[in-house]
This record gives structure tokens, sequence and C-alpha cells, in this order.
């Protein structure tokens, strides 16, 4: 995983190791406390680059594109900064810049993702062996192991013990539920949490209730999905270009997940960005809206969440190379029976979507 951090912001335990890019030291700080891992300043642009741009947001693409042929030559030292994020996992990337969006890091970062990106979609095609879905297998292991939240442990094992009626014949799935879909889609999908008993009972999001049902059905009209239905984890779903998560992974009681919770859990949304690196994200409710700016805010991608407002099909254009967002309201019993969300509002929403993906190709 690798995030961006101004290093005058005060380190995190969740920053991991932390690698500073600027060429210069940054003015007024100690070693002690900025409490760098690693200095890497000879991948900084060089000194002449680094001065024409002087962070001018007019220059950014310029800046870019050179900045970019330079790394290109610096093979040594893009190699080495990619084993570090393969071993350490959790990288941060250290500037000084006081432009958040527009400094070396942020190219260096697009730069990364870029190379991954190709070879990745080199390797799009099933067998699913590759790194990218073994990496996808064991975000999977870790998940569904989870006891982070020791009320929501509480809950969906309580429920899946008194179960429901009409269900008492099931073994309930009681574990916190993966995300499901396709490991190279370009659309992410960030749905609330599961429900006591639709995934939390059957393990996989959004199978077994009636927001299933919409959703799955709008997702097979639009060419995402190729069925309909949702009943049960072996029924034959599969998703094409379009991957699942949630806000947070356990069924919470009433639907309502705790700060605290949404946090415990944004770190695997976080795993699942980096390794999909989606073109488009689509957030069902203002819950899942919230949790994905919130995750920007905190990896210093973007500077605050306060410019981007929910309502029913906003399309947000974050900083690049951030992916679109775009929003709808949660497919819920709630919103789909009382008329709020109709399966117009949400068809016209993925055809915005697939439009926008059709121009990203
Ligand atoms: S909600 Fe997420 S972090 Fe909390 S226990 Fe479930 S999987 Fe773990």
């Amino acid at each position: 995983m690798l995030k961006l951090k101004r290093i005058y912001d005060p380190p995190a335990q969740l920053d991991g190791y932390r690698v500073l890019v600027d060429r210069l030291w940054p003015r007024g700080l100690s070693k002690s406390k900025a409490r760098v891992d690693f200095w890497m300043k000879e991948i900084g642009p060089t000194d002449a680059l680094r001065k024409w741009f002087g962070h001018d947001p007019r220059r950014w693409t310029a800046f870019r594109a050179r900045y970019w042929r330079e790394l290109r030559g610096n093979s040594r030292l893009i190699l080495q900064l990619k084993q570090i994020i393969k071993e350490r996992r959790t990288v941060t990337l250290l500037f000084g810049a006081r432009d958040e969006e527009h400094n070396q890091a942020v190219a260096l970062q697009a730069f990364l993702q870029r190379r991954r990106g190709s070879s990745h979609r080199k390797s799009r095609d099933p067998p699913m062996t590759g790194p990218i879905d073994r990496r996808f297998a064991q975000l999977r292991d870790t998940i569904v192991a989870c006891r982070k939240c020791p009320r929501l442990v509480e809950y969906r094992e309580e429920v899946a013990r008194t179960k429901r009626r009409a269900y008492r014949e099931w073994t309930y799935w009681g574990r916190p539920v993966p995300s499901f879909g396709d490991p190279h889609a370009k659309l992410l999908i960030i749905g609330l949490a599961p429900a006591a008993h639709g995934a939390n009972r059957t393990g996989r999001m959004f199978t077994g209730d009636r927001s299933g049902d919409f959703l799955y059905g709008q997702l097979h009209r639009a060419g995402f999905a190729n069925q309909a239905s949702s009943r049960d984890a072996n029924d034959g779903l599969a998703l094409h270009d379009a991957y699942i998560s949630a806000a947070v992974r356990c069924a919470p009681p009433d639907n309502k997940p705790l700060p605290a919770e949404i946090l415990n859990c944004s770190g695997y949304l976080e795993e699942e960005l980096d390794l999909l690196q989606p073109r488009v994200i689509l957030a069902l409710g203002a819950i899942a809206f919230d949790t994905y700016l919130r995750l920007l805010v905190r990896r210093g991608a973007i500077a605050s969440r306060a410019p981007y407002t929910f309502s029913h099909g906003a399309e947000c254009k974050l900083p690049r190379p951030l992916p679109l967002l775009f929003a709808s309201y949660h497919p819920s019993q709630q919103n789909t029976q009382t008329g709020r969300l109709t399966p117009a509002m949400f068809h016209g929403v993925l055809r915005r979507i697939q439009r926008a993906l059709a121009v990203s190709e």
C-alpha cells in the first residue's frame, strides 16, 4: 500500500514505513521529529527541473511528464522503491511541499501506479493465479478472520446463532463478509455493510436480501453481472468489470456502524483500492461516500472532504490521478420500496459510469 503525506503532518502508526522523497531536507525539521525511516533523496526531480517547476500548478502537467522521463532513466531507484513497498506493505511517501496536489510525491505515486496498471492490464485474462489475485486471496483470508470490532463480532455471531425463523435451516455465515467481484474491475462499488440476515447469512455481499435483488438486477441490466439474481454464494453469479466492497464488513445493529468501526475497517478498503486501482468509484449511500472521502483525506490525497456533497447522481472530479467518484442512494428496501430510489434512477447512474469508463479506456 502506497500512501502520501506532508512531512510536517504528525507521524501516525498507519503510515507504515516512512520514505522521504524530497531532494532537499524540508526546512525546520529534525530527523527525530520527522520520524523518517529512509530518505530517498535521489528520487526527487533534478535541481533544474525542481527549480523550473517551483510548485506552480500551471506547470503541473509538463512537470509530471518531464519528471516521469527522469524516473524512467532512474530504474535502480524505482526498483529499490518497489522492493521496499513489496517488503514493507505499507509505505508512506513524504514530501515537504505545501501543495497537496502538485508535488513530486504525487507524480511519483502516479508513475508507480501506472507501471503497475500497465503490467496488470497485460494479464487481465484468466487464469486467476497472478500476483494480484493472490494478494486479493490473502486479503480475503485476513478479512474473514478479523475480530477488530468487539461490538460487531458479538452482533454478527449472535444473529448467526439465533437466526430468523424463515432461515432456520440455514447455517449462517456469521463472519466478516469479503468483497466480491472481478479483481481486475475498473468500477469499484462501495456499500454500507452486510445485512444481518442477508450477507451475514449467505457470506457474499448483497446476497440474499432485497437490496441485492435490486442491485444485481441493475448490474445485470447494465452488463456488469451475468445474472440478475443473488440467492446464495453458489448461485453462479459473476461480475464483469465491477467489484463490490463496503464501509464495514460485519453486520452492524440497525445497519449503523460506529465511526471507530468504519475506521477499523477502512484499512481493508485502502488495500483494495491499491490492488484494484479502479477508474470509477460508485458510493452507495452517504456513509460509503463519506468513508471513501475521509480515507482520501487520511492518505493525504485530498486536503478536505468539505467540497464534496453527497446527493443521488453526484459526480465528483477528484484531483488526478484519483478515480471519478459517483454517488447513489443506497439500494436499501427503505429507499427502493418508497420510490426514493427507482430502477430508472439507478440505471441512469450506471449509464453515466459506463460512459466515463469508455472515455477513460
Ligand atoms: S467491521 Fe471490519 S474491522 Fe470490524 S471486525 Fe468486521 S471486518 Fe474487522
